[in-house]
């Protein structure tokens, strides 16, 4: 099938033609005649990389009055970087068509810009959906003529807890519009949304689900939590021609995994949403042309990129849904390859593990996390593979022989072959010489499990947790980052277990565990303006009591960018690696921003264990309400 057999206009057929798209991909082959032809609305079970983008584009560009100087579609989108990539696609498409404007408005830019560009009357507004609520009640955006509405990468945007936001903008839209809802995954929630908001809708997916996962491995490491970074570093180590992505839960566990990594002589960049659009495109180039070895990056980060030969994916934490875990895990072992997911979990998570391998059925195996010996051996021969199959340049080498020869001809070939050899692996053995068992003492490991470890989800006392809120949210600019970053500021400390974060419009409610309720409250009583109380009514109020953690699936808050419970803490950090000659390639870091509070405050400079420094300029205090 040809584009100009889909009926688009020439404008358009010119632009694609120049962007060099010969054919339409499948979830165009569906979805462009379904748009033009028909009138119901479209649930389609893509993800990306499938030209997904031009699927809706197309045809609503097709369809709209160019004339007409009034906002015609709009488009989600969760993040910023995914909205400015939809504008710029949209722009491409539409570069041959006269009049029309496409204007991305996405928080974490100064929204006077954006005002000046919504003044051009554009037909077509990408957004995502705090900065449009923003735009709206400021009256900068009017809905009322809104013939097709699209959800991009829904599933996200419900998982980054947009839900609220979503079902007021989804309310300001006419019924007569046309709604398309794209989505990787399909939870209950999406259903539910499709259901309520949507008329007769077709569904359509396409391409296979999980492709490649027949082809992926999936082992787990299991230690303490505060020994993850040494545990990855083993696992690195021990495969020394890796090409993988780090997946972490949280931007700021992104930046100092990456960052350490590249401190300990690593080839490693981190990729995560603080990044400018040129950051992101430079280091994930950089990964594509396995510049870099190593990426560390979030779910919602990773999104855009589409590489299909790595050889390991690793969970740095296991995601809270089971749906990111197939994600994630479905990057490897693509086009016939073989590939491997690997788990770094505790003791506690091996709940999580049984989850995934129900939902998957798949065996996970578990593995013995190498010790310091079994390192230096992989090492080594893979530093003989490379000495034998090391392509020698005869001619420039031939000059300098004779002087070599010379010089070490007193050496026999065994000891000459072991200087050589320990030139690369001396800095292997000295570092692991004495290197400790990272795996969990047998006992330990029963006895986490038979007396705590199924009960609360941390620490050696059981405890039950406690729902609280805080009387800010996403209207003074709270994201799961910046809020932690109050924790840690007003606490003054980092080992604080959060879990469960939902960020609302007006509240951000969460999880401490009972043992650290009071110390939470007591830091709080100190402050003037942010103020801490009990959720009431809140299911996960626990009131001490144990409870097994429940393996959450998508809805409230809790993934790719929040901290779980079950305590992520940065502190774990490892001991030095020798340096490596690799040199490192290091995407420079952008100046955390926000929306309303964030241009005032900066990110901490490399190497910093704090959390975020979300809140360094957050003017609060707060009271907590004795209860
Ligand atoms: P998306 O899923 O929209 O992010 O698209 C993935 C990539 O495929 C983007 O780089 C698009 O520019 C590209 N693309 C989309 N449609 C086509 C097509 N019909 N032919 C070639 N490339 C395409």
């Amino acid at each position: 099938m040809t584009f100009r057999e889909l009926n688009l206009k020439d404008e358009i057929l010119s632009a694609i033609e120049e962007l060099g798209y010969e054919q339409p991909m499948p979830v165009q082959e569906k979805t462009i005649p379904f748009m033009l032809e028909q009138t119901a609305d479209l649930v389609a079970l893509a993800q990306t990389g499938t030209g997904k983008t031009a699927a809706f584009g197309l045809p609503v560009l097709n369809m709209i009055d160019a004339n007409r100087k009034q906002v015609q579609a709009l488009v989600l989108s969760p993040t910023r970087e995914l909205c400015i990539q939809i504008a710029n696609d949209l722009k491409g498409y539409s570069k041959n068509m006269r009049g029309m404007r496409i204007v991305p408005v996405y928080g974490g830019e100064d929204i006077r810009t954006q005002l000046r560009q919504l003044d051009t009357a554009p037909q077509i507004i990408v957004a995502t959906p705090g900065r449009l609520i923003d735009l709206i009640e400021r009256g900068k955006i009017e809905l009322g003529a809104i013939d097709f509405l699209v959800l991009d990468e829904a599933d996200e945007m419900l998982n980054m807890g947009f839900k609220e936001d979503i079902e007021t903008i989804l309310e300001r839209t006419p019924d007569t519009r046309r709604t398309m809802l794209f989505s990787a995954t399909m939870p209950k929630e999406i259903a539910n949304i499709a259901k309520r908001y949507m008329k007769n809708f077709e569904e359509i997916t396409v391409g296979t689900k999980n492709s490649g996962s027949e082809n992926v491995e999936h082992i787990f490491y299991v230690s303490q939590a505060r020994q993850r970074y040494l545990v990855l570093k083993r696992i690195v180590d021990l495969n020394p021609d890796i090409y993988g992505i780090v997946f972490c839960r949280t931007r700021q566990e992104t930046k100092e995994v990456a960052e350490k990594l590249m401190h300990d002589g690593y080839n490693a960049d981190a990729l995560h949403g603080d990044l400018s659009q040129a950051q992101r495109d430079n280091v994930m180039q950089k990964f594509r042309i396995r510049n870099i070895q190593l990426l560390v990056a979030t779910d919602v980060a990773a999104r855009g990129l589409d590489v299909s030969d790595l050889t390991h994916v690793i969970n740095y934490n296991l995601p809270d849904d089971v749906e990111i875990y197939t994600h994630r895990s479905g990057r490897t072992g693509r086009a016939n390859k073989k590939g491997i997911a690997v788990s770094i979990i505790h003791s506690k998570e091996r709940f999580k593990i049984k989850d995934i391998e129900r939902m998957l059925r798949k065996t996970f195996i578990q593995e013995q996390i190498p010790n310091g010996l079994e390192v230096c051996k992989k090492q080594l021969f893979f530093m003989i593979d490379r000495m034998e199959n090391v392509e020698v340049s005869e001619e420039q080498i031939e000059t300098y022989m004779p002087q070599i020869m010379k010089q070490l001809e007193y050496l026999s070939k065994e000891e000459l072959l072991k200087r050589f050899v320990s030139l690369e692996f001396n800095r292997f053995l000295s570092y692991y010489k004495n290197a400790e068992d990272l795996n969990l003492p047998e006992r330990s490991e029963r006895g986490e499990r038979g007396e705590r470890g199924e009960r609360g989800e941390r620490g050696s006392k059981p405890g039950g947790r406690v729902r609280l809120k805080m009387n800010v949210g996403e209207r003074e600019g709270i994201d799961p980052k910046r809020f932690l970053g109050i924790i840690n500021d007003v606490t003054g400390d980092k080992s604080i277990n959060i879990g469960s974060i939902e960020v609302t419009n007006k509240y951000t409610f969460f999880d401490v565990f009972a043992d650290q309720l009071d110390q939470v409250v007591t830091a709080f009583a100190g402050q003037t303006e942010l103020e801490v109380s009990e959720a009431k009514g809140s299911k996960s109020f626990e009131g001490g009591a144990s409870r097994k953690p429940e393996y959450r699936s998508r809805g409230s808050y809790g993934g790719s960018e929040s901290r779980s419970s079950g305590g992520y803490r940065s502190n774990d950090r490892g001991s030095d690696r020798p340096a490596r000659t690799t040199a490192s390639a290091n995407g420079g870091e952008k100046p955390w921003r926000n929306r309303e509070l964030g241009d005032r405050s900066s990110r901490p400079s490399g190497g910093s264990d704090r959390r975020s420094s979300g809140s360094s300029s957050y003017k609060g205090g707060s009271s907590y309400k004795k209860r």
